[in-house]
């Protein structure tokens, strides 16, 4: 079961653009793995951190390595 996490890049917390929430479930997602060929990203052989909108489902998607996660405490949702 996925936990929720607030996520940052440096000091600025990322918020849902669609609902601007800012609870996500993570998801480690390969840029060169078969689906995301899909996506166009076979360009790019890295890692990608997914972000999933708790409130929305809307997917954030960053290649970039300064995403921070952090888990949230029970009790505060
Ligand atoms: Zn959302």
């Amino acid at each position: 079961m996925a936990k929720p996490v607030h996520a940052a890049i440096g000091d600025v917390w990322i918020t849902c653009v669609f609902c601007k929430g800012d609870l996500f479930r993570d998801r480690e997602v390969k840029l060169n793995s078969t689906g995301m060929e899909l996506f166009k990203f076979g360009w790019a052989n890295e890692s990608a951190t997914g972000l999933i909108c708790w409130n929305c489902g809307y997917v954030h998607l960053f290649a970039n390595k300064d995403v921070e996660l952090y888990k949230v405490r029970k009790g505060e949702i």
